[in-house]
């Protein structure tokens, strides 16, 4: 082998092992890119389900049926500026006003235990408190807490939220 022969296989090994580095970088920050995209996607994908889930707290839902009947009744007001005038509106939008308080009604009785009695914040959590006697376990009590600060032991409010 000559030295020219020499030469140009180490500079060809050479230019292989840099172009091999670059590849398997170029590899390497692809799949870093693609990692963060993905981390991203499922990022915003879970973001979504948990508005989602928010806005349908029993709390939300509850919430959602006072502020319609809020709009309605506002706009019964308004009308009621003319009464004459608009006496099938108002008659229409008070039957609105009655099926939704139906609705609402029943969801409250769907969320008993679920959400706070006084002010329906949700339920963030139920647990059992064991009391003891002499002969050991005597009963269970049963303690529901909730977002607001409500405390109930046994059905009974031992503490209550703000509002
Ligand atoms: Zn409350």
């Amino acid at each position: 082998m000559g030295n020219n022969t020499i030469f140009y296989t180490q500079i060809s090994s050479i230019i292989i092992y840099v172009g091999t580095v670059f590849f398997i970088y170029r590899l390497y920050v692809r799949s870093k890119d693609a990692t963060i995209e993905t981390l991203r996607e499922e990022k915003e994908f879970l973001k979504t389900k948990i508005d989602e889930l928010e806005k349908n707290t029993p709390g939300n839902i509850l919430k959602r049926f006072s502020e319609r009947i809020n709009i309605l009744e506002n706009e019964i007001n308004r009308l009621s500026e003319d009464k004459e005038k608009n006496k099938k509106l108002i008659e229409e939008k008070k039957g609105q006003i009655k099926k939704l308080k139906e609705k609402q009604e029943a969801m409250k009785e769907l969320y008993i235990g679920l959400v706070c009695p006084i002010c329906e914040a949700p339920l963030t959590q139920k647990s059992t408190e064991e009391y003891w006697g002499r002969e050991g376990i005597e009963g269970v009590y049963e303690i529901e807490e909730y977002e607001c600060g409500t405390v109930i032991v046994d059905g009974d409010i031992l503490e209550k939220c703000d509002e």
